[in-house]
This record gives structure tokens, sequence and C-alpha cells, in this order.
């Protein structure tokens, strides 16, 4: 596009210079204006046939047609599980080594090809279709080539591509904020020139931010956080999309390695090296540590996502070890106040139906820990009738969940009787032994918080108690009495074991990503020193404002008088750091 063109698409689609940093130093990204109309015939074609959601306004003048929602049987959610679990694998796998022993002579156990069949069959989806012993063979022993001939990359199967687009396009259709920075940046290309290496989880949600990276200018390289949860077909379909991408799922410790290697193309045939990394967990980062620091010298920046890279990061920088900036995304407003609230409002009765068929009106679970997973929970079984009580060690949250009209309790006053029990306190030793002896038959427990630590499982591994695989995730544990609980997912986070997440929170948090990395891009030198930093609150409220045309939100603008009546400019931000929302 020329650069006239692109002006006239910058004037159409209301852009304006954002001053993110000091004055002079000021990054083009895009402003939106809700209430304009979009009448540039170009911008109509280009837009037209990306849009799926567009903001109301656009709508007007738009033919939007949405990709067809199909039926699609549930893949798998037998791999997703969450990092933390996998680094916390090995005190699992010995407890589950334990369990094993002790299974041999008292459990009726469904091996895992049994267990992931009987998903398959109840959800409809051979994970296996189109190929004998599919899982057998690494993907790196096999001949990888898609369409177009482009070989450089590794997925399971690239015959899956076609179900895995229809993946990606039913996610795009919830990710309102990444298709409209694609349609609002994508003329300004605010990414050409980077090269990123990302690790995450790769999903179709994923998918969408990939491709919406690329869409805005970056060329990139990907592999897997998680050994677990890649979508194959997903993969499949980037791959086929000339994407170097390398993931699949169950890869060995070895494979999840080479696979990181690859996204930074070490060894590779070409020159290209990464001058960015989006990470999610910090493996990536600790790679280029471990085994190509020189990385460094031409890297611009991390984007880091998880709790754990994060928690890396500030001992690096803690140390001087850091030798770039980092982008903390997940302590950004838009990552916990929706993250965590909504995602687990979202997601908590989905999970406990699914492992269950519970009907959950009229029982009493006790939630423990009222921040905002515990909030997001208690919402939602409030409004399907459960009774709730909640317990907490902190009186300011212990006021607001007796304010939101729970009773707040001991768990010793409430555990023979509640039918589940929540935890949700990022605490360790929560639900012990002695609680679980306590509960009544058929009680479910479960734990919400990001690790294991919240229910003692270690301690249920006691002798005297059977354990019997049921379900996916869900298992039978009977006491010497004969009184029988439930447990889900062996006590580790349950709606990322169990559920699916919500792919509008997913948009949220990756538009921040995306913000994330084109501010470190164009980051003139001095701005950020090597040391991790927030997202700017004008970045924040910019991520907000992506997603409200989904719901024809309408925001007030300030006028003069106001603005300097509270201090604060028209186009934010509009609340100084230290507000808690
Ligand atoms: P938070 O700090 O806002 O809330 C935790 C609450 O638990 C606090 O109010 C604290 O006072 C309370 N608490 C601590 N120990 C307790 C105890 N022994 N008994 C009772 N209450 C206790 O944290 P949060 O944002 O609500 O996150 C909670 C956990 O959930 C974290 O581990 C977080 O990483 C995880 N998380 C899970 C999801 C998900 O999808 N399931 C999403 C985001 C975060």
């Amino acid at each position: 596009m020329s650069s006239e063109n692109s002006d006239l698409v910058k004037n159409e689609i209301g852009m304006k210079n954002l001053s993110l940093g000091s004055k002079n130093e000021s990054l083009t990204i895009p402003k939106l204006e809700t209430s304009t109309h979009h009448q540039n015939p170009n911008l109509i074609s280009y837009l037209s046939n990306y849009s799926s959601l567009d903001s109301p306004s656009n709508l007007n003048t738009l033919t939007v047609n949405f990709p067809p929602i199909q039926q699609r049987p549930r893949l798998s959610d037998k791999h997703y599980r969450s990092k933390e679990s996998r680094r916390n694998s090995t005190i699992i796998e010995g407890v589950k080594q334990k369990r094993k022993e002790h299974s041999n002579t008292n459990t009726q156990k469904l091996t895992d090809n049994q267990q992931q069949k009987t998903l398959d069959s109840v959800n409809g989806y051979d994970s296996n279709e189109g190929s004998d012993n599919e899982d057998d063979i690494s993907p790196r022993n096999k001949e990888q080539v898609n369409k177009n001939k482009f070989t450089d990359f590794c997925v399971r199967n690239i015959e899956h591509a076609e179900h895995g687009r229809k993946e990606i396009e039913i996610a795009e259709q919830e990710m309102p904020g990444l298709m409209s920075l694609r349609r609002r940046a994508e003329a300004d290309k605010p990414l050409m020139g980077a090269k990123i290496s990302g690790c995450t989880h790769i999903t179709a949600q994923t998918a969408v931010l990939i491709e919406t990276l690329i869409r805005l200018g970056a060329e990139v390289r990907w592999s897997a956080c998680n050994i677990y949860s890649t979508q194959n077909e997903v993969a499949a379909a980037l791959a086929q999309e000339n994407i170097p991408i390398f993931s699949w799922t169950n890869e060995t410790d070895e494979e999840f390695w080479w696979c990181i290697s690859k996204a930074l193309n070490m060894n590779g045939s070409s020159d290209w090296s990464p001058n960015m990394i989006l990470d999610d967990g910090g493996d990536l980062t600790y790679y280029c540590q471990k085994h190509t620091p020189n990385i460094f010298n031409s890297l611009k920046g991390v984007v880091e996502e998880s709790v754990t890279g994060i928690h890396r990061l500030y001992q690096l920088s803690r140390t001087n070890a850091l030798t770039i900036p980092a982008m903390n995304v997940n302590d950004s407003v838009t990552k916990t106040k929706f993250d965590n609230l909504y995602l687990c409002k979202e997601s908590v009765i989905d999970s406990l139906k699914r492992c269950t068929d519970a009907m959950l009106g009229g029982k009493q679970v006790v939630v423990c820990g009222y921040g905002e997973v515990g909030k997001g929970c208690c919402q939602s079984l409030k409004a399907v009738g459960c009774v709730i009580y909640v317990t907490e060690i902190d009186p300011i949250c212990a006021l607001q969940a007796c304010m939101d009209g729970f009773k707040v309790v001991r768990l010793e006053e409430v555990i023979k009787s509640v039918d589940i029990i929540i935890t949700a306190t990022g605490n360790k030793g929560v639900i012990t032994f002695e609680h679980a002896e306590k509960l009544k038959t058929g009680a479910i427990l479960c734990n919400m918080g990001h690790s294991n630590t919240e229910i003692d499982v270690a301690s249920l591994h006691q002798s005297d108690i059977i354990w019997e695989d049921v379900r996916l995730n869900v298992q039978h544990l009977t006491f010497r009495s004969g009184k029988r609980i439930v447990l889900i997912a062996e006590g580790r986070i349950m709606n990322l074991c169990c559920s699916s997440v919500p792919s509008f929170i997913i948009s949220i948090t990756a538009s921040t990503q995306a913000l994330g990395l084109i501010d470190l891009f164009h980051a003139p030198p001095g701005r950020y020193k090597n040391d991790v930093y927030l997202l700017p609150k004008k970045m924040d409220e910019y991520v907000a404002s992506l997603h409200l045309p989904a719901f024809d939100a309408h925001l007030t603008e300030l006028n003069d008088e106001q603005c300097q009546f509270l201090g604060i400019n028209k186009s934010g931000p509009f609340k100084p750091n230290y507000y808690r929302y």
C-alpha cells in the first residue's frame, strides 16, 4: 500500500499518535473512534475480507460475513495441563508412583488409552483419525512438507490443517480485540522488521495472536510452552500458512527443547535470528540464557505472560543479570481483573458439571479464598443457587464476602456438611487429610488455584485410602470407613484441566501481549532499561477499549471543564497507577 493510501486508511479509521513515552518519542497506535463511519472503499474491501466482529459503527457500512459456527466435537482436554502442573509433575509423578503401587492391589484403574477412548467416544472425536499409530512416531522422524512445498516446520500431521483452520475461525469470532487490532494497524505494520520467537500454548486462540502479529508485519517462529496442550490440527493449520511452527502433543522433554531451539532458528539454514521474544513460562528465555546468551545482544526485549516466567525475570533483574527490557503482561490490569475473575466465573460451573454431572442448585459449597478467583467462582455458583460459605484469612476480603452476601466461616465449622469444596487461595495445605477425612460421602473436592499445593494430595495417598479412576480427571477416594469422596484433577487447577477457556478472555491477554511487543519494538533507546516493566496504563485502557465494541458499549467523553476538574487528559490515562479497580 502506498504511503498516501496508508495515510488515507489511517485517517479513515481514526488513527492518532498516542504518546507512550516522553514527548518527542511517540508511537503510532490505532486510536479507537467508535462513532466514525468508515466509508473508504479500499478500506471496506480489505476490512470486509477479515471482518467477523467489527465495531457496531462499522456494521452500518460493511457486509460482515460470519463464518458459520460448526458443531464441532471438543478436542480432548486431556492434555491441557498448565505449565506449572507440568513443572510440578515430578512431585505428581512421585505421588503417582506411590498410587500405582497401591492401585495394583486395591483399585480398578483405566489405562490412559482406555480413558482417552472413553472421552473420544463421548466427544465423537477420534484423536488418532487418519493414522494407525500416529502418536507412536515422533513428528521429527516424519517428512514435513505442506501443500506449498514449505518444509520449515514440525507438526503431528499436516493433513489436519483444514480442520485446524476451522478451529481458528471459531476463535477469531470471539477475539474482537485482536481482530480489531489487525484491521486498525494492519496498514501501518507496526511490527515490520520485528522477528519474534514465540513459546506459548499452541491453541486456536494463540493461533489468532500469531497470525495477528504476522498481519502487523512481524516474522515469527514458534514452539509450544507445554508438552501436552498443543492442538495438533491448529499447529498444522499454521504450518500450512508457511509459518515455522514446531509443536505437537505429548512431546518428550528432549523434543520440547528441540522445538524451542527451532523457534530460535538455531542451526537453521537461514541467518534469521529473533529480535523479540514472546514467552509463556520463561522456558524460551531460559534456553537462550543457557545455550545462546549472545542472542540477547540483538534482542529488543521479552514479553512474558506467566507468573513463573515473571518471577524468574524479577529474580534476574534483582541480581542485575537481566540484559534486556522485559514486559510483565501477567500483572497488567487487563489480565488480573479479567483473567482471574471472569475466566473462573465462566469456567467453574462448566468444569464441575463436565466432571461430575452434578446438579448445583441448593448444594452447599465452601470457597476457600475470596480474592479475584474466589469472587468469580462465588458469583457464578450463587447464580445457579448454591448455598455458599467463604473462608478467608484477610479481614478486608472477608468483609467483602460478607457484604456480597456470603457467610464467612472457618473450614471446621462446615466441613462435615458441605457438598463441594473449592480452593482458590494460591496458598498450600489449605485442605489436609484431616479435612478430607471429615467430608461426607459424595463430597467433591477441587482446586481453582494455580498450583496443586492447595489440597494436600500427598497426604491423601495414605495406604488406607483406595483411589479409583472414574473418568478423566475424576477420582473416587474411598476411606476405610467406606466413605467415598470425589477428587477432581488430582488437585490441579480444575478449569484448565477440565474445561475450555473463553476465547474472549484470551483476546484481552493476547492483545496486551501484542501491544507489549509493539511498545518494546518501538521504544527509543533509553526508555526501557534492563528491568521488568508493566505495560503503560494507556495501553491497558486501549486493550479494554478494543473489546468494547463487541458489547456495543459507548464510552462517555470528558468535556474540557471536566478534564480540568479531574486533572486528566481527554484520551487518558483515566486512573492513577495505584487505582485498584
Ligand atoms: P488473590 O491473592 O486475589 O486471592 C487469594 C485469596 O486467598 C486472598 O484473599 C487471601 O487472603 C486468601 N487466602 C490465602 N490463604 C488462605 C487460606 N489458608 N484460607 C483462606 N483464604 C486464604 O489471588 P487470585 O487472583 O484470586 O488467585 C488465586 C489463585 O488462583 C492463584 O494461585 C492464581 O494464580 C490462580 N489463578 C487461577 C486461575 C484459573 O483459571 N483457575 C486464573 C487466574 C489465577
